[in-house]
Order: C-alpha cells, then sequence, then structure tokens
C-alpha cells in the first residue's frame, strides 16, 4: 500500500532525522521534508504565536498544508506538548504526536508517546549562579536555553553554549531582574525530545501495520480505554485501564483487550480509596 511511495514529512526542527529513516525502512516510502512549509506559523512554543486548537487539529493542519504545497498525497506530521504528567501530576512530561494522512486511501492516523523523559523547566533568576544550577539540570549545553526578560519577551532562544549564555543574560539583567529562564523544546536544541519523537515513530509504523481484521485498512489502533482495573488491596476498581478498545474507522469493527497492560490488579498506590 504504501511501498515506493513519496511521504511528506511536515516538519520544521530536523524531526525528520529521527522519523524518516523508521519510516522507509518500516514501508518502503521515500521521505522528503518541505522547505515552504512554515510550521511556526501554527504556534511556536516560545511563546510569540499561541497555538491554536487541540495539538491534533494543530498536526492535521500540517499535514493537509504539505500536501497542498507538494502535491503529495503522503505526510506525517508532528506535534509536541509540555506540562504535568496527566495522572501523577507535578512531573514534567512530554507528549508526542505523531499525524499520518494517506489521501490516495482515505487514511489518517494518530498516535502519541506520552514520556516523563524530559527536561521540561522555567524558572525566574537573579544571578548568573542560579542560572548556571537551572542549566546544568537542564543538560545545557547539550539542550538548549531560552531567555526571556522580566516582561516575558524572548531575549535569546536556542541558547546552546556557556558564552551565549553569559552574554544574553547580561543583556536581560539590563532590563531587569528576575530574568526567566526556559527549556528550549524545540527538537533541534533538545536531543531528549528528539528520543521521544523516535519512539513515537515506532509506534506508528505499529500502528499502520496493525490492519484491521474485518476489512484489512491499516490503523487498526486503541481508539479508546475503559476504566475500572481494580485495586490489590481493596478490589474496588480504579482510574487505571481495564480495557482497551480498538475501533476500525473505515469499516468500524471493534474488538476488546482485557487487561491492557497486562495486569488484573492495580498498585493500590493509585487507588482513590487506599490513596486518596
Ligand atoms: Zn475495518
Ligand atoms: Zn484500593
Amino acid at each position: 500500500m504504501f511501498d515506493g511511495r513519496d511521504l511528506c514529512i511536515a516538519t520544521m526542527h530536523q524531526k525528520e532525522t529521527f522519523i524518516a529513516p523508521v519510516l522507509e525502512q518500516a514501508l518502503g516510502v521515500r521521505c522528503f521534508t518541505c522547505s515552504e512549509l512554515n510550521t511556526d506559523l501554527m504556534g511556536t512554543f516560545t511563546g510569540e504565536i499561541e497555538r491554536s486548537g487541540t495539538p491534533v487539529e494543530a498536526a492535521r493542519q500540517k499535514c493537509i498544508r504539505a500536501m497542498a504545497l507538494t502535491g503529495c498525497d503522503l505526510a506525517v506530521s508532528s506535534e509536541g506538548s509540555f506540562g504535568s504528567h496527566p495522572v501523577v501530576g507535578f512531573i514534567p512530561c512530554d507528549e508526542e504526536i505523531l499525524f499520518f494522512c494517506d489521501r490516495k486511501h482515505h487514511i489518517e492516523i494518530v498516535v502519541r508517546e506520552l514520556s516523563t523523559k524530559t527536561n521540561f523547566a522555567g524558572d525566574d533568576v537573579q544571578d548568573f549562579e542560579a542560572l548556571k544550577q537551572f542549566a546544568l539540570r537542564a543538560r545545557f549545553p547539550s539542550h538548549g536555553l531560552i531567555l526571556k526578560d522580566l516582561s516575558g519577551r524572548v531575549i535569546a532562544k536556542g541558547i546552546a553554549d556557556w558564552d551565549k549564555l553569559s552574554e544574553k543574560f547580561n543583556q536581560a539583567l539590563c532590563i531587569g531582574v528576575p530574568v526567566k529562564v526556559e527549556t528550549d523544546m524545540r527538537a533541534h536544541f533538545n536531543p531528549t525530545r528528539m528520543r521521544v519523537i523516535e519512539a513515537c515513530a515506532h509506534k506508528l509504523v505499529a500502528a499502520i501495520k496493525s490492519s484491521c481484521p474485518a476489512c484489512g485498512m491499516p490503523g487498526f489502533v486503541v481508539t479508546d480505554a475503559e476504566p475500572g482495573l481494580p485495586c490489590e488491596l481493596c478490589h474496588l476498581p480504579t482510574r487505571s485501564s481495564l480495557k482497551h478498545i480498538r475501533t476500525c474507522k473505515n469499516c468500524g469493527h471493534r474488538n476488546e483487550i482485557l487487561y491492557p497492560h497486562q495486569k488484573q490488579f492495580e498498585d493500590p498506590m493509585y487507588c482513590d480509596f487506599c490513596n486518596p
């Protein structure tokens, strides 16, 4: 279905470095990027342009634009979101989405990779020593940083060496303290994020290769989760998944996977009754 076809990777920031080899090897596609595509117009991490709509919608729009610009009928786009872990909370988390669109066969597949492997952080600093401590925790200089002045205006982004960090910090100090420092989450300044995107690409391949048992269409993936996995201690239902439900977008065929995480009970740590 995909062998020998061209596939446009609708990304900036060199994400294709980690996505293309995975897709080419598994699907036999020929990947290329579209240099005219400015995905920054659809929202930036550094906050100059606010992203509108959900991450999935933003990813879909990137694919649509890339296909319009290149005339290619096969595209993949990527979208990342950062924040607190949706279940555990307080732990910084990277959620990556890959959106696959095949216009020829009317297929759209979305996969997500949720990872706590991220340096995502931000802080207000008063002096260079505090900035240095933040930088070291954020794996600088292999990972980039952003400096903003006290009003939140970007002084510099993509800072990836100590000299530049010191120079830009002094520039920000002239405007006033505190200076805001943030991790630069753009993929080309964040190797840790690149690894999560790569893991997501493998997940995408698995989803594409999973075909519907009824009609054979690719993308027979988990579309819903049913909570209620019983707590190991009190046996009351927890919020953890008891079942995963896979649905075919083409013919509507569905099946249920009981105990999707290969366990029949949940750790009481995640039980609202035992550990409220
Ligand atoms: Zn089907
Ligand atoms: Zn319990």
